[in-house]
Formats: C-alpha cells, sequence, structure tokens
C-alpha cells in the first residue's frame, strides 16, 4: 500500500502496525493526509529496538504513554503501541499496553477517528466510521455522555472534527454537549486556544461555530459575547484568510479579556486588537487618504480590517486592491537631519519630527527628504 513517502520503510520493519486515526479518516475522505501514525501491537520496548535496528531514528517522544517518532527520510511517524483505558478522571487516562486492535480503537473518541489500516490497506472499522465519514456525522465510539466526562476536550475536538467533516449533527452528541458545556471551563487556557483555532480554520466553520453557540459551548469560552453575524460575513467573504481574522469578527466585546484568559501569543494578541481598531476609510477614498492611513498601518491590517467592516456596498474589493499595491509612504525625515539643523538633543528633536510629520501627513504623504527638511528648517529658524 502506497501511503505517504516513508509509511512503507516503518511497515517494512514493523509489517503488524497499521495506520490509525486522522490519517485513515483523511485517506477515505479523500484528503490531503498530514501526519501519518501508527498504532503497533507490541510492547514500545520492541518496536523501538526493531525499527533502531533497522537503522531507522527513533526519538521518545512520549514513551510513557508507549509512544515513539520514528524518523524516515525527514519525515516523523509516531508508533504508538496499542492501548486500552484502566482510569479516567476527565483530564488523565491510566492506560495499559495491549495487542487488542479493537480496544485501542474503542478509547478514541469519534467513530471517524478509531479506524485503521494495515499495510495491504485493508481498513479495520470495529464502529461504523467509514458510514459516518461518508454521511458527514461525528459520532463518538460509546456514549457521548460518558466519553466526554472522561476527557471534556472532546467537546472542542467534536467542533474540530464537525467543521471538517460534519453535515448532519449527531442529536445524542449535541444533547450531551449542552448538558455538560461548563466542562471547557476546566479545561487549560492553551488546549482551549489551540482547538479553537483549528475549528476557526475548517474550510466553513459557519455551522459548526452556530452550533456551538447554540449549545451554550462559545458562551461558556468567550463570555464577552459574540457576533456571529459578523463572523459569518467574515468567512463567507474571506474564504482561505488567516484564523486570527475569523476570531477577531467572532469576538464582540473586549479581545484584551480574551487574549488574557486564553494566553494568546503576544503577536496574536496583536493583531486581533489591531484588526479591531477603526479602518478609517471606505471604498472611494482617495489615494491621498490611502496613503495616509498606510504610512500609520501596515496593509495586511488594513486589509483585514476591510473585512470586518465591509457592507452591502461596492467598491470593497477595488479598496483592498489599492491596500495591497500601493507602497507604504516612510516619513523620510530622521533625528539626526533635524541634529544637524543645530537643534539640541533632547525633546525638541521629537517635537520637531512630529510637526514635520503632521505637515507630511496633511499633505499626502508626498514629500519627498528635501521637501521634509527645508519645512523642518523653517520652523526651527
Ligand atoms: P488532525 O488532522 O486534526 O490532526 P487527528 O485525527 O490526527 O486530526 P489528533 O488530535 O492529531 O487528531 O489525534 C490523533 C488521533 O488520536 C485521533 O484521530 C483519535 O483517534 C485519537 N485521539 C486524540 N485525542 C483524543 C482524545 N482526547 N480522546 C480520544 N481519542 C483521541
Ligand atoms: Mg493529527
Amino acid at each position: 500500500m502506497r501511503f505517504l513517502p516513508g509509511a512503507e520503510e516503518v511497515w517494512a520493519v514493523l509489517p503488524e502496525a497499521r495506520v490509525v486515526g486522522g490519517a485513515v479518516r483523511d485517506f477515505l475522505a479523500g484528503r490531503a493526509v498530514a501526519d501519518v501514525d501508527f498504532a503497533a501491537p507490541l510492547a514500545p520496548e520492541v518496536f523501538s529496538a526493531r525499527l533502531a535496528a533497522a537503522g531507522i531514528k527513533v526519538v521518545p517522544t512520549g514513551i510513557a504513554h508507549g509512544t515513539v517518532t520514528a524518523l524516515v527520510g525527514g519525515r516523523g511517524f509516531e508508533v504508538t503501541a496499542l492501548r486500552r483505558d484502566v482510569a479516567t478522571d476527565g483530564r488523565h487516562a491510566v492506560v495499559e499496553f495491549t495487542d487488542d486492535w479493537e480496544a485501542d480503537a474503542a478509547r478514541r473518541d469519534f467513530t471517524i477517528n478509531a479506524m485503521s489500516m494495515d499495510r495491504d490497506g485493508e481498513i479495520f472499522d470495529y464502529f461504523g466510521g467509514r458510514a459516518d465519514l461518508l454521511a458527514g456525522v461525528v459520532r463518538f465510539v460509546g456514549t457521548a455522555r460518558a466519553r466526554i466526562v472522561e476527557d471534556y476536550l472532546r467537546i472542542l475536538r467534536f467542533f474540530r472534527f464537525f467543521a471538517r467533516y460534519g453535515g448532519v449533527p449527531d442529536e445524542p452528541a449535541v444533547a450531551a454537549i449542552r448538558e455538560l458545556r461548563d466542562g471547557v471551563l476546566g479545561l487549560s487556557a492553551e488546549r482551549v486556544w489551540g482547538e479553537l483555532k483549528r475549528i476557526v480554520a475548517a474550510d466553513d466553520p459557519r455551522a459548526a461555530v452556530r452550533l456551538m453557540a447554540e449549545t451554550g459551548v462559545l458562551g461558556s469560552l468567550v463570555p464577552e459575547g459574540v457576533d456571529l453575524a459578523r463572523f459569518e460575513k467574515v468567512v463567507a467573504l474571506a474564504s482561505g484568510v488567516d484564523g486570527l481574522l475569523r476570531v477577531a469578527a467572532l469576538l464582540a466585546g473586549d479581545v484584551e479579556g480574551f487574549g488574557e484568559r486564553l494566553k494568546l501569543s503576544n503577536e496574536e494578541q496583536e493583531f486581533l486588537v489591531a484588526v479591531r481598531a477603526p479602518l478609517g476609510l471606505a471604498p472611494g477614498a482617495g489615494d491621498e487618504d490611502v496613503r495616509r492611513a498606510l504610512a500609520e498601518t501596515p496593509g495586511e491590517v488594513l486589509v483585514a480590517r476591510t473585512y470586518l467592516v465591509q457592507d452591502e456596498g461596492l467598491g470593497w474589493d477595488e479598496l483592498r486592491g489599492r491596500l495591497r499595491r500601493m507602497t507604504r509612504p516612510v516619513f523620510p525625515l530622521q533625528g539626526r537631519d533635524v541634529l544637524e539643523m543645530g537643534v539640541a538633543p533632547g525633546p525638541a528633536v521629537g517635537e520637531v519630527l512630529a510637526a514635520v510629520r503632521a505637515w507630511w501627513m496633511a499633505g499626502g504623504c508626498l514629500g519627498g527628504l528635501e521637501s521634509c527638511k527645508a519645512r523642518a528648517r523653517e520652523m526651527v529658524s
């Protein structure tokens, strides 16, 4: 079975291993397969030793949980021993290694994620995942309620996969999520933010986010409130744009509180705040206004803002075209130019620069170094 470059080399050493989880799902769905994960009905020391003996580099990524990463041709393949759950407490599972494929599949979250495929391409589907994938149903393996209580992250994982593969919401899953929604409040900020980003990054996450709102999950995660209409508008307008812009569209209230609570990176936080600031331009704006805006704010931030404020009117694409095409004006005068005019080092330099910049902006950011110097000289003389 040709799968991804490198997979065959893992299989050559571990012929009894199977590809599991997302790779099987995406392969059957005809989607690009990102990571290929293997499971093996062997003890971790046994398959690690076999891989190493074949000259494959083995990184002990999560050896306590039975996972190593095999490096083949610049790619990493996770290989994990089959496991069965012994106990779970809503966050951590106690597992034991097994050679029972069905037991390993039973601890996976959704039927579409619980399939495995062997070296000959045979699919092992213990819980009807293939039919669910075709029907667009994200169904828990076992009882939704029980599986959520074992691990509340599964509420968000449900929406991640529903956003990507879902058509019809699975009623028992939705009912259990509605009942247990506050379980997401106990999850770490990193995990919540990681899942939220993946949810909104789906090609069309609108139905999933609507369902998150309907079940109350979104309200638990974002008590500041959301603007579903703006979110849906931005998804429709800007397919394939940065997921962070979609988040900016979704958040109705204070983005800083949200960013702090979910521990966004500084870069993410700054982007959210920047795109939520007023655009200050409208379709039909003159080039002078566009240049002024570009002098103050990077073009990509301005473009992102247009999506948030775009209304039914015409001309938005034209405005975005100009924002992308026009080069960003750079104020040419520098502190040393002002010092050369005899201004003493200190606050006066900044004052001259600010005043000349204001004049330069008022003129549509067209002045070059010489005209800015001339203006500065007039001011200091
Ligand atoms: P993606 O393409 O988004 O990475 P994936 O299926 O690979 O999708 P991962 O989060 O990488 O998703 O997890 C890999 C597999 O591990 C899943 O397909 C699922 O079988 C299992 N799994 C991961 N997290 C959980 C969980 N919290 N509960 C149960 N099973 C899980
Ligand atoms: Mg994965």
